[in-house]
């Protein structure tokens, strides 16, 4: 009888530097930042133990994962869909398909919003109109245990991660998930402290020309008409009537959009103290008003 010796398992680290390789095409930060996620992910390691425990060997099912996950990589889905995951404001959301992936960016909103709802007597409710994964009022409601937020989409698809996160984050008691058209579907007298959105933005130019991640994402979550800014003026003419006295329109903005967007506001009469905040890019990305 002959024994041939075993094949030795790779390592995290094969892994990781074959995963690092296949997707330099995305660029070098990005291929790194995205092997490290799924070898968290795969293993269940923290980001400092994919480092710490790069000689742990790795099974051949995990193997057979890892390379499906890189080949999908490459063909530009996105990976928050591909492990079913997403990271808000250092909360795990659940993420799929027929849900767009929270962006940084609107970390900036959350911020602006909670700066808001700080200078509000309690108890304060808001609502997130266009609310997606729920990631902006999970992020509100888990930095404020006196608020109570609605979250609207028109997408079931969308509410249904809605749901699922916040229930996983234990909100169910101080969170109303609905479905409508904006406010068109809600119950006509019902008023909020404060409105966010970071609703649909994009323009048809944009749609044009965005990257391969984001045609794997609804298009009913990024399109905002052809000058991408129908959203912003139905939200404007439609939130004074339904928002407390004193209260506030917290929205997120595009790239170029904060000019014609504060002229809106500042046309309808409606509104008082509008203030932009920028992102970490120095564009104009939050714009808040308050209810005359
Ligand atoms: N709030 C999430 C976030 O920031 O990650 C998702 C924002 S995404 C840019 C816009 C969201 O608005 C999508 O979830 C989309 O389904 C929803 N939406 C689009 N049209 C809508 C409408 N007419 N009424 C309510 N929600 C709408
Ligand atoms: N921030 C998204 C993007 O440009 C657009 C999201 C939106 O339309 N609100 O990738």
């Amino acid at each position: 009888m002959t024994f041939s010796p075993p094949i030795p398992l790779p390592k995290v680290q094969d892994l990781f530097q074959w995963g690092k390789e296949k997707l330099t095409p995305l660029g070098d930060l990005e291929a790194q930042a995205s092997c490290e996620w799924m070898l968290e992910h795969l293993l269940g390691l923290s980001r400092s133990d994919v480092y710490l425990q790069k000689h742990l060997p790795v099974s051949p099912d995990q193997e057979a994962l890892f390379r499906g996950w890189v080949e999908r990589c490459i063909l530009r889905e996105p990976l928050a869909y591909i492990l079913g995951e997403s990271f808000f404001w250092n909360e795990k959301l659940a993420m799929g398909p027929g849900c767009l992936v929270p962006r940084p960016e609107t970390e900036i909103l959350v911020q602006v919003a909670g700066e808001k709802i700080k200078t509000l007597p309690r108890p304060v409710s808001f609502l997130d109109l266009g609310t997606g994964s729920g990631a902006i009022a999970i992020a509100l409601l888990k930095n404020d245990s006196r608020v109570q937020a609605t979250l609207v989409d028109l997408s079931l698809e969308a509410l249904e991660f809605a749901g699922k996160n916040i229930r996983q984050h234990g909100l169910e008691d101080r969170a109303t998930l609905l479905r409508s058209d904006l406010f068109q579907d809600l119950v006509s007298d019902q008023k909020w402290d404060l409105v966010v959105s970071n609703p649909p933005y994009l323009s048809a130019a944009d749609l044009e020309q965005m990257e391969p991640e984001l045609r794997y994402e609804p298009r009913e979550a990024l399109y905002g008409g052809s000058d991408g800014l129908d959203f912003y003026r139905r939200l404007i003419a439609d939130s004074a009537d339904r928002l407390n006295a004193g209260g506030w329109l917290v929205m997120e903005m595009g790239i170029h959009q904060s000019q014609a967007i504060r002229k809106t506001l500042e046309l309808s009469g409606l509104y008082q103290e509008i203030e932009i905040t920028k992102d970490y890019l120095g564009v104009d990305r939050v714009i808040a008003a308050q209810k005359k």
